[in-house]
């Protein structure tokens, strides 16, 4: 029979936490997992154990079971009986093992009963493979490794496991709104946190009519890739034309971006107090554009109650490109819809704004009324 075998990562250290963390994370498991058909889950030490109850599209699980946050490692095994002939016939059987171009093999004994040490098992095994496959050993740089893992209720065959999601259980660090644009950086920065255990509130901002419907709908369709991984996201679209139309009117041109993403960020406060969330992710990365010099980021972040998070701040644009295409969201960030952003940037926006001219700024035009009037109007998406 074949099994999924999944590693615990760091939240095996978190002491009296454990427990909830680990239940959580086997929750979010069995959710993943229930699409394609029916698994027993269960923990053993940092070992946990999806086992097929019937018939199940082993391909599937394995992919999204490779989405959930705290797992560091996971493989697909066979299972057999703790007997030397049973599992030297299943390590033959493994896939991967005809093409590769040599091998070693590992053992781990968590049953000490068992009557080979680990290094025996090796030999045992290791030799078998050797003849009958005419396989060369190479304990070096081995082209597959054969691990063999004799546990309590039996014993486990597989080749390498492959990389987990990595991480903290969803939902075990707090809550925070999102701002998600549909860039290439927000949605990384999203992922970043949600991989960090936080549960994700995500805002959008959008000017209809300026802004199209296919921007909102691009924007929906990053969050669902986000839920791929955290869990079904609730996306709030917020409608951000008035605002715009009156930074525009009424603001100094070049500082109508830092106006916007103050009030971004008033909007977004609002929206996390009302729903329990602890801080604000936005995806911003320093010096990438003129909104992001440190001047830029710190009168942004006045405006902002709540800590304001960003994960991106010291990656490369290529680090995030390169996160987004693991996350999957990059093809859909690079679809051409403008985001309200935009729309009425200045020619010359002012990169090292001043937060006495900003205030000032602020002061010729009510924008708290109009903030509140937003507030009202908020189009929630469950996706
Ligand atoms: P991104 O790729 O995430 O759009 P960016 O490099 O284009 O980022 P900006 O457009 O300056 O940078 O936006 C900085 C951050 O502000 C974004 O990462 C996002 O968190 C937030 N943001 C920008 N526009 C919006 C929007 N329309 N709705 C919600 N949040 C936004
Ligand atoms: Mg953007």
């Amino acid at each position: 029979m074949e099994i999924i075998l999944l590693k615990m990562g760091e939240m095996v250290l978190k002491g009296l936490n454990r427990s909830r963390f680990e239940s959580s994370l086997l929750s979010r498991l069995r959710a993943v997992l229930a699409p394609y058909g029916a698994f027993g889950v269960s923990s053993r030490q940092s070992a946990v154990y999806a086992v097929p109850e019937g018939e199940c599209d082993m391909d599937g699980a394995f992919a999204a079971a490779g989405r959930v946050f705290g797992f560091t490692a996971l493989c697909r095994a066979l299972q057999c009986g703790k007997d030397m002939e049973e599992i030297q016939q299943k390590a033959l059987s493994l896939p991967g093992l005809n093409s590769a171009r040599s091998f070693k093999v590992e053992a781990r004994r968590a049953d000490k009963r068992f009557s080979f040490t680990s290094p025996q098992i090796c030999e045992q095994v290791g030799g078998f493979l050797h003849e009958t496959l005419r396989l060369p050993v190479d304990v070096h740089t081995p082209g597959e490794v054969v691990w063999v893992e004799i546990r309590e209720s039996a014993a486990y065959v597989h080749t390498r496991p492959a990389e987990g999601a990595g991480g903290l259980p969803p939902g075990t660090a707090g809550k925070a709104v999102l701002l998600l644009s549909g860039g290439i950086d927000s949605p990384v920065a999203g992922w970043r946190m949600a991989r960090r255990g936080l549960s994700l509130l995500p805002v959008h901002f959008h000017s209809y009519p300026y802004t199209s419907p296919e921007a909102k709908d691009k924007v929906l369709q990053l969050a669902r890739i986000l839920g791929s991984w955290c869990g079904p996201l609730t996306v709030r679209l917020v409608s951000f034309t008035a605002i715009q139309e009156a930074i525009r009117k009424h603001c100094p041109g070049d500082l109508v971006t830092v106006l916007t993403r103050r009030s971004m960020c008033r909007v977004a406060n609002e929206i996390a107090l009302r729903n329990g969330a602890g801080a604000l992710v936005t995806g911003d990365c320093l010096g990438q554009v003129a909104s992001q010099t440190m001047e830029a980021l710190a009168v942004t972040a006045q405006a902002s109650a709540l800590p304001l998070l960003r994960p991106l701040i010291g990656m490369d644009k290529e680090e995030v490109a390169r996160t987004a295409r693991r996350v999957g969201t990059f093809e859909t960030s690079i679809l051409p819809y403008e985001d309200c952003c935009g729309l009425f940037t200045p020619r010359h926006p002012q990169t090292k704004p001043k937060l006495e001219a900003v205030l000032a700024a602020e002061k010729l035009y009510d924008y708290e009324t109009l903030e509140a009037e937003t507030l009202k109007n908020i189009e929630k998406n469950d996706v």
